[in-house]
């Protein structure tokens, strides 16, 4: 959560659009980022986010609409009058320079004198957890090793915010999940405001104080991980934020979301409980995870969804695998189609 006093800035965007001759990137999107969160632009590819962060850091000029930084008009502030430290996975590293060097750039730029540069650059590269490598070559260190010294080189001037864009997409999973973790206790120990962008989900909802949905240059919702997860405002939302098992309703142009460990699947339909709804099911797989079970089901028009159980289904019928599935209304959203 971010902290009561931050050093971190506020960011404002109102109604900013960017239109290219035969696109349109982003479309009148609106976003309040409060001082010192950690929000994530989360949204499949296209959908807007990095011309979002490149119209907050001035890589890219508005076609409509205004940026606000702690209040202040930034829609004609250069972008190193913004002083924001950027993480994108294109900025590469200086290969000549050793991972001190490189991380005294920014400093060295802004004139700050020797002994301060070499106390600062200590203190960025401890956050980072990169002491002993002051003297390697950025050639010498591991993809996340170096996303290590791209950040303690954008943290070293102390911004009030940091963009990072996509920063772990070319790291291994494991590798990824590491930086994860260090990247959310950077959060918490330096109290900035950072925005982060990614197209994957359980990154987003692992790091995030909140999260804004992208898709096709709008934002479609903007919350804390929970708060999309049960109470999603739109069938994208809902599909695109965990797992869930999406059914029809013919008569209202509506569908129902219904999440994994929220259904149950049952041997007959006249075992549900009063006032619940059921669908026939055939379920296709049956996985034990250890910590429970995971269903594989298709619905009746071939629609698959998927369901969690702590128990087996000991009645299943190895031929048949007819189940129904049931739900209860309150804990599954009914959405526009
Ligand atoms: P994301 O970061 O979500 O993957 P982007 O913000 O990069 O998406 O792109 C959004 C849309 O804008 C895409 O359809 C992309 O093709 C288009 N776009 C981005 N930059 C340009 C550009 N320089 N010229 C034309 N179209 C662009």
């Amino acid at each position: 959560m971010a902290k009561e006093t931050t050093a971190g800035a506020q960011i404002r965007l109102e109604g900013i659009s960017k239109h290219y001759p035969n696109s349109i990137a982003l479309d009148d999107v609106s976003l309040d980022i409060k001082a010192g969160e950690f929000m994530t632009l989360l949204g499949p590819s296209g959908s807007g986010k990095t011309t979002t962060l490149n119209l907050i850091a001035g890589f890219a000029s508005l076609t409509t609409g205004d940026v606000y930084i702690d209040n202040k008009l930034m829609n004609d502030v250069p972008v190193h009058k913004r002083e924001l430290g950027i993480v994108f996975q294109h900025y590469a590293l200086f290969p000549h320079m050793s991972v001190a060097a490189n991380v005294a750039f920014p400093l060295q730029q802004r004139k700050v004198d020797k002994a301060e540069i070499a106390q600062r650059v200590t203190a960025a590269l401890e956050v980072a957890g990169l002491h002993g490598f002051e003297s390697r070559l950025p050639a010498e260190l591991s993809g996340g090793q170096q996303q290590r010294v791209a950040l303690a080189r954008a943290l070293v001037f102390e911004p009030r915010v940091l963009l990072l864009d996509e920063p772990l997409g070319a790291l291994d999973k494991k590798l990824r999940e590491d930086l994860q973790l260090e990247l959310r206790r950077i959060h918490r120990e330096v109290g900035r405001t950072f925005v982060f962008v990614t197209h994957d989900q359980e990154e987003a909802l692992t790091l995030s104080d909140r999260i804004a949905v992208f898709n096709s240059g709008k934002i479609e919702q903007v919350g804390t991980a929970q708060e999309l997860y049960d109470t999603p405002k739109t069938r994208f939302v809902a599909e695109f934020i965990g797992d869930s098992t999406v059914i029809k309703n013919d008569s209202s142009n509506t569908v129902t979301i219904v999440r994994p460990e929220r259904g149950q699947l049952l041997a007959d339909e006249s075992s549900a409980k009063p006032g619940m709804p059921t669908v026939p099911v055939t379920v296709r797989q049956a996985i034990y995870l250890g910590s429970g079970w995971k269903f594989e089901i298709v619905l009746p028009d071939g629609t698959p969804g998927v369901i969690r159980s702590n128990t087996g289904l000991e009645w299943l019928g190895e031929a048949e695998n007819r189940a129904f599935l049931t739900w209860a209304p309150a804990v599954a959203p009914e959405l526009p189609a």
